[in-house]
């Protein structure tokens, strides 16, 4: 059998070293042809070291000698900067970029891999968040896969296999509601980082972790699911469910729901991902329904958590109005992890920002550029006069 080959961009972080996991489990099926990282040259290293990969990229272009002095008795190419990240996804001996790194970044080497016809094993959401309607067309265009590693989507996926004649009526996100469920507004005003980095059921990077505390990270995908399945926003639906079993649902136009289960563990959705359409045995903890004998719903509450309303508006609205609210979101979450600005504000710099960008309806890559980077110069001038 041929070995399906791999390249990681983000390998140093949550994903990226959970997908190493798996690769590490599976030597017979994956080999890891591509490494990349922005900071974390240690492990970088480390992990070239061990998985021998043909590059590998390091986006601090100040940490370029330290890597390729540490890999220079290995044959691989050492690259460093954003210019590199584009060239290696399109490297011959790649059938696979798993894109996980976090943010705006992953847009342009994700459009660079789909346009050298490799699959995509999508966890950078915030790639479809701001350009969807772009790269699904291409993918269309040049026969690729998009294959989801978020857990409600590949959740979605899982349930539609075998069901591709068949019309979705809606699907149901299931959201587990962060560290901050059920907490008031007069609460949050006062919650710093580290409570909010705090995740009762995953460990996440730090940006996703206060996406998932503000319902961002729902929100985000809310409009991941629009691109990814083709839905409407009324399709569309999110149901807070604390224990993060259920991993999402679809419901057919015949009424039947079909859901995916298992215990909250990235390193499924990944290696389903990067092996589909066949299954791999695995040795992940299995889900025993006597140590969960409540699983319960709660609708979000949309009043306190902005976000998520925020998200559904832009969802309307189309255009170029998902990037934008992407693009302060980053800047946002960024300002709050430096503890200079409030957890509420965050919404505060989203909604203005969307108010002051000019909206633009069918947006060209070019057009996505200049909006993003609009966006964040206004929020970071909001967030300049607010602190
Ligand atoms: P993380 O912060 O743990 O890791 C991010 C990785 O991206 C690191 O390897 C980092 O070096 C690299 N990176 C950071 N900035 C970069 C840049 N500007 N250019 C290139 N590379 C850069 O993040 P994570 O939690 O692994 O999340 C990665 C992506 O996957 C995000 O889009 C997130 O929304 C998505 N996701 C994560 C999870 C999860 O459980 N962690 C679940 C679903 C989706
Ligand atoms: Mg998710």
């Amino acid at each position: 059998m041929m070995k399906k080959r791999i390249a990681i961009l983000g390998s140093t972080g949550s994903i990226g070293t959970q997908a190493l996991e798996v690769i590490e489990a599976n030597p017979e099926v994956f080999s890891v042809e591509v490494l990349t990282a922005q900071q974390n040259a240690d492990l970088l290293i480390v992990q070239a070291q061990k998985f021998a990969p043909k590059e590998v990229v390091i986006g601090n272009e100040a940490l370029f000698e330290k890597v390729k002095t540490a890999l220079s008795n290995l044959p691989i190419k050492v690259y460093c900067g954003a210019d590199a990240l584009v060239n290696v996804v399109e490297a011959e001996n790649v059938d696979i970029v798993l894109t996980a790194m976090v943010g705006y970044a992953g847009l342009l080497p994700t459009i660079h891999a789909i346009r050298a016809g490799k699959h995509i094993a999508l966890a950078n959401k915030e790639t479809l968040v701001v350009a969807g309607e772009l790269i699904m067309g291409l993918a269309k265009e040049h026969q690729i896969d998009i294959l989801p590693v978020d857990s409600e989507h590949s959740a979605i996926f899982q349930c539609l296999t075998g069901e591709y004649e068949n019309p979705i009526e809606k699907i149901i996100l299931t959201a587990s509601g962060g560290p901050f469920r059920g907490k008031d507004r007069a609460f949050l005003a006062t919650v710093t980082k580290e409570q909010a980095l705090k995740h009762p059921n995953w460990s996440m990077g730090a940006k996703i972790t206060i996406d998932s505390a503000t319902l961002m990270n729902k929100g985000l995908e809310v409009i991941e699911a629009k691109w990814l399945f083709g839905l409407t926003s009324n399709q569309i639906e999110v149901i807070v469910h604390p224990q993060s079993i259920i991993h999402s649902l679809v419901q057919f136009e015949d009424g039947s729901m079909k859901a995916q289960m298992g215990l909250p563990d990235m390193k499924l959705p990944i290696q389903y991902a990067l092996h589909y359409p066949q299954r791999l045995k695995s040795t992940f903890p299995r889900f025993n329904f006597i140590d969960y004998p409540s699983l319960s719903f709660e609708k979000p509450d949309q009043e306190t958590f902005r976000n998520l309303a925020i998200a559904y508006h832009v969802l309307e609205k189309g255009g170029n109005t998902a990037c934008i609210i992407n693009a302060a979101n980053e800047i946002a979450v960024d300002a709050f992890l430096h503890d200079r600005i409030g957890f509420l504000e965050i919404s505060d710099v989203i909604t203005d920002t969307l108010a002051k960008v000019s909206y633009i309806a069918k947006p060209s890559y070019s057009d996505y550029v200049e909006t993003n980077d609009e966006a964040r110069r206004l929020a970071s001038e909001m967030i300049h006069l607010k602190v």
